[in-house]
């Protein structure tokens, strides 16, 4: 009877400055919804004052409900543990810096209501954003939809509302490396789109570094596609027909023009360093892909729970202290 029927997800990274105006604007939309609504707020690892701000508006607020991971485990982990505890039927991922405008969510559910699984916001563009994060992102987006099969549309972040029935089926993916939106992607169903406009940050830093996108971004390409280690047989192909005719360019001076002329420590050091970068590049995708291996062979949980509030234990009961 009590359940909710939306769930709203929110990782939280050292966003003290962004929380009460968050909360604050989106319990105004809260309040045009036509069901209940709790709000998860998930605080992965914070060191700033964001849990305590947490812990006072769940106190204030019996719809507001909260995670503490261990430590830091990024941004994908901490969505992916918020979904493991969501009740409602409607669910609906989104950042706590105000990115991703809550008022959004109306349009989110009206699609949900007509029948779309997933609803996702598509970016028409990003205001104020530097250069290069509009450049970097473009692109990826792009290279990752020529690399993999699955359907993964450009532009879109993991601001989005999934169905129960969906957020079931990645519960119940047991992969460690979670790009949420690439797995979002693959559970298929009936998709469609909002679209909007990024709005720059409310306040504070940017939580993703330059270091930490890059390995979503590898992350995301390593774990739809298998592209990349076809790319080291070609690269391994092309080298052995250079060798070739390296072989025969070789043996037609060493036969036909005086030998010194030609083959000196230039067109050995070249080979030298051409084939070693070949190998590099090939034991590095080879690596890749073999380090994912070895993070699911471990089989270790995929995040740990200092605290928690108002959850209910419904999804990894053993995981929830006491
Ligand atoms: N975040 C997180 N863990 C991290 C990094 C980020 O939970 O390790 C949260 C952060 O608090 C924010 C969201 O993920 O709510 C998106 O982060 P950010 O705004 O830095 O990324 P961007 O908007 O540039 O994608
Ligand atoms: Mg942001």
């Amino acid at each position: 009877m009590n359940q909710p029927i939306y769930s709203l997800v929110i990782p939280i990274f050292n966003e003290e400055e962004n929380i009460i105006e968050m909360y604050n604007r989106l319990t105004q939309v809260i309040e045009k919804l036509d069901g209940k609504t709790e709000i998860i707020l998930i605080d992965d690892g914070s060191s700033d004052h964001s849990l305590n701000m947490i812990r006072e508006l769940h106190q204030q607020d019996s719809r507001v409900c909260y995670l503490s991971l261990g430590r830091n485990f990024g941004h994908q982990i901490a969505v992916t543990a918020g979904l493991n505890f969501v009740q409602g039927k409607s669910i609906i991922v989104m950042d706590a810096d105000l990115q991703d405008p809550p008022e959004l969510i109306l349009e989110m559910i009206e699609k949900w209501q007509q029948g779309y699984q997933i609803v996702y916001a598509q970016r028409v563009s990003r205001q104020q954003e530097k250069w290069s994060k509009r450049l970097t992102a473009y692109l990826f987006y792009r290279i990752l939809r020529r690399l993999t099969k699955v359907d993964i549309p450009v532009d879109t972040g993991d601001f989005c509302l999934m169905d129960r029935q969906v957020v079931n089926i990645l519960n119940s993916m047991p992969e460690r490396n979670r790009y949420v939106r690439g797995l979002r992607a693959w559970v298929g169903f009936s998709q469609t789109s909002v679209l909007f406009t990024r709005s720059p940050r409310y306040a504070g830093d940017v939580k993703y570094t330059f270091s930490k996108s890059l390995s979503l971004a590898i992350d995301g390409i390593i774990s739809f596609s298998r592209v990349p280690l076809r790319l080291a047989t070609y690269l391994g192909l092309i080298s052995a027909i250079v060798a070739l005719i390296m072989i025969l360019l070789v043996l037609y001076w060493r036969v036909f023009t005086p030998v010194t002329s030609l083959i000196g420590y230039t067109l050995i050091t070249i080979a030298m360093f051409f084939l070693g970068s070949v190998q590099l590049i090939c034991i590095g995708i080879l690596g890749e892909y073999i380090g994912r291996i070895y993070e699911e062979v471990k089989g270790r949980p995929l995040y740990t729970l200092k605290e928690t509030g108002g959850l209910v234990k419904n999804y990894i009961d053993s995981n929830l202290p006491n």
